[in-house]
């Protein structure tokens, strides 16, 4: 491994004033060894750190950087309005600009602003109770919605990369009304409906699941679980968190829902619609949407919520994201995909690499396709460690887990790609 004094140091100051020295556990190094990485700038797909090294950048703050680092019509917008002051507690123009966008993308019909995708689909899950008078709700083992104690379940992301199969601090009463099922198995779905069908306000799923790893939901998956919905008088709620104006422009409901004709009941939004500041949404039908105080009863509210400095940098970063951005950021997933897979097999690593649209990921020492939760922890994880170091040692940053997505950009260009083909016969290898 390549000594990194400044992040070491800065590490361990940090250690002594954070709890495990980061402020995401996603951020650690626990699952690959060694010390985190302490990132002075980005540019484009690269990053630099404190040591002065440079990373082509496969994480993207987990999603957000869907056209890179530090696009300069991006920083100016941000500068304009960083210049006109930074909230006001007020409605501002910057929060109406971005719902109007928002709901032009995607089938949502209405939204609601708020600063994280815990706090979205904390709050649809609020509302899908109180719209409906009901309190169970349905979730998918290895799904992740963020840190919300009745979510937490078998959790993937963070959950499942430290090994945690229960959370302490979540009594036991705040998930006693959560029922939890595998992935794609539509007959666990049915028989969860047949038996509590009347009480379920809603179940929430990933649009497609990122969070174990990348596991697309199956043909069809989507629209049955919102036919199930339906018929039982449920409200369905898609997450679109990691896959939002990611995938598509809308999200993945453009490469389902949209081609089939159906829509989600709710649907939550974070990640790319904030540009790398902290904003999120939760939207939806119009009726149920107007359940929310004021104009209903259902409570729910942010100081900081439609932030115009975070909303600015969320409508710049969409109204770039074009078709052109769209087809580079697909491009050059393709290529790399194929890259990947490519520089294992020519070592012999028994692996499945799946994709969601651009989002992939890989899963080690199988060749099987993994369509849940279980069969994603079956993997042989520990062969992502030597593979993430001699990727990290030769410039490329990747996720800390086996167990998260890889986030390419549009701003992904021959000089990345080409770092990162240079860096993958020797991490190969080292999986091997
Ligand atoms: N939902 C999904 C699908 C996510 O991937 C995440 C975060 O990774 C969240 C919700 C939570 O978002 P946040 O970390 O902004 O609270």
């Amino acid at each position: 491994m390549t000594p990194l004094p400044a992040s070491q140091q800065l590490f361990d100051r940090a250690r002594a004033v954070s709890p495990g020295g980061v402020n995401s556990p996603v951020r650690a190094f626990r699952a690959v060894g060694g010390t985190p990485i302490f990132m002075a700038s980005g540019e484009g797909a690269w990053l630099t750190d404190v040591d002065g090294n440079r990373y082509v950048d496969l994480v993207g703050s987990w999603g957000p950087m869907l056209l890179g680092h530090a696009h300069p019509e991006v920083l100016a917008a941000v500068g304009a309005a960083v210049a006109r002051g930074t909230s006001f507690g007020t409605p501002s123009e910057p929060e109406v600009l971005l719902a109007e966008e928002i709901v032009d993308r995607t089938s949502a019909e209405m939204v609601r602003m708020v600063s994280s995708g815990t706090e979205a689909t904390m709050s649809a899950i609020r509302l899908a109770r109180g719209f409906t008078g009901r309190d169970k709700i349905v979730k998918f083992a290895g799904c992740y919605h963020g840190h919300v104690d009745a979510l937490l379940a078998e959790a993937g992301s963070g959950v499942v990369t430290l090994g945690l199969p229960e959370t302490p601090g979540v009594p036991a009463h705040v998930t006693a009304d959560t029922i939890v099922l595998p992935y794609n198995d539509r007959a666990a779905v049915e028989a969860a409906f047949a038996e509590y069908g009347d009480q379920i306000a809603c179940l929430i799923t990933e649009a497609a699941a990122g969070n174990m790893g990348v596991v697309p939901p199956e043909p069809g998956f989507n629209r049955f679980l919102s036919e199930v919905c339906a018929r039982h008088g449920a409200l369905f709620v898609s997450d679109e968190v990691m896959t939002g104006f990611r995938v598509t422009r809308s999200g993945h409901w453009g490469l389902d829902g949209q081609q089939e004709g159906w829509a989600p009941d709710l649907v939550t939004f974070g990640k790319v619609m904030g540009g790398g500041f902290p904003a999120a949404a939760f939207g939806g039908r119009k009726d149920v949407m107007e359940q929310l105080a004021p104009a209903g009863p259902v409570y729910q509210a942010g100081t900081l919520s439609g932030n115009p400095i975070a909303t600015t940098a969320g409508l710049t970063t969409l109204r770039l994201a074009d078709a052109d951005a769209y087809a580079r950021l697909d491009a050059a997933s393709a290529r790399l995909r194929t890259m990947v897979t490519e520089a294992l097999a020519a070592e012999g690593v028994k692996h499945t690499l799946q994709n969601a649209g651009n989002m992939f990921s890989v899963f080690w020492g199988t060749d099987e396709p993994v369509t849940h939760f279980a069969a994603a922890q079956a993997q042989e994880a520990w062969r992502y460690k030597p593979f993430f170091h001699a990727m990290l040692d030769a410039g490329v940053y990747l996720p800390p887990s086996a167990f998260e997505c890889w986030f390419v950009s549009a701003a992904h260009d021959e000089e990345a790609l080409s770092r990162i083909g240079a860096a993958l016969p020797g991490a190969a290898r080292a999986a091997a």
